[in-house]
């Protein structure tokens, strides 16, 4: 596949020295695609056929209503729910009908229960998850931060300056450290994926480590003999270690305020 290489923002990601770089840039764009989704965009027939058809995911429902734009997000959900109410209402047709043919079938195949009905129940549930389960800005997102990843791979094979900057960073976060790996066959050669999967062997171990010790540091600073003892580097170790884990989802923004 082929990635738009965009180094500015990954460059700049980097430099702020965060738990993970990458986390830094996902938030960017959640942020901006949040604030996109009830401005202009919104009318545009392209983007309400989409969003009709997806949806938004919890997370982002909740980010939108954030913005305190009722109206905007009431329309757009609106549209969604009435074609999501037509694709809900066949599912739930052929699940009731599949469990009365279930309920019909001779005596013999209930009591092998070879009558179909679960498999016709579990069949509905399945067509309701995949109904629940799309989003259109997580995967606006992820095609965002795989160009991300592939840039930032691309970065490493090519520039010493940011090879050397990435190798004195933080590292990344667990989730993110998945994207890179799996995209690393992709952006770099076989000498340079070894490369890179030492380096971040490396970064990984020292920062998790790092991470785990000021952690521990927060919860002994609870007991009251540590209560007058410096908090070192532990005041956000919880929402680091979080970040660490998991991906930024608490605590101060990943980014600078503009
Ligand atoms: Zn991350
Ligand atoms: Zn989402």
């Amino acid at each position: 596949m082929q990635y738009h290489i965009d180094t500015i923002p990954v460059w700049d990601a980097l430099k702020l020295g965060g738990e993970c770089p990458l986390c830094a840039l996902r938030r960017k764009i959640e942020l901006a695609d949040v604030e996109r989704c009830l401005g202009g965009s919104v009318m545009e027939p392209d983007t309400r056929v989409r969003v009709n058809e997806k949806g938004y995911c919890q997370r982002h429902h909740m980010l939108i209503f954030m913005q305190q734009n009722k109206l905007g997000h009431a329309l757009m959900t609106h549209t969604h729910l009435q074609e999501t109410e037509k694709k809900a209402q066949k599912i739930f047709a052929q699940a009731a009908q599949g469990a009365q043919a279930g309920a019909d079938a001779p005596l013999t195949k209930r009591l092998m229960k070879k009558d179909g009905s679960r498999e016709a129940l579990k069949e509905a549930a399945d067509q309701l998850d995949k109904l629940t389960g799309s989003c259109i800005l997580c995967e606006s997102i992820n095609e965002n931060m795989q160009r991300y990843a592939y840039t930032m791979l691309y970065l490493y094979g090519k520039e010493a300056s940011f090879r050397k900057a990435f190798e004195e960073s933080k590292g990344v976060c667990l989730k993110d450290a998945a994207l890179l790996l799996r995209m690393a066959g992709e952006a770099l050669d076989v000498k340079k994926q070894a490369d890179f999967a030492a380096t971040l062997q490396k970064l990984m171990e020292e920062n998790l480590s790092r991470v785990e010790k000021d952690l521990e540091w927060f919860t002994l600073k609870f007991d009251y003999r540590n209560a007058d003892k410096p908090w070192n580097n532990s005041r956000d170790a919880l929402e680091r270690a979080v970040t660490k884990l998991r991906g930024w989802c608490v605590g101060a923004e990943p980014n600078p305020k503009d």
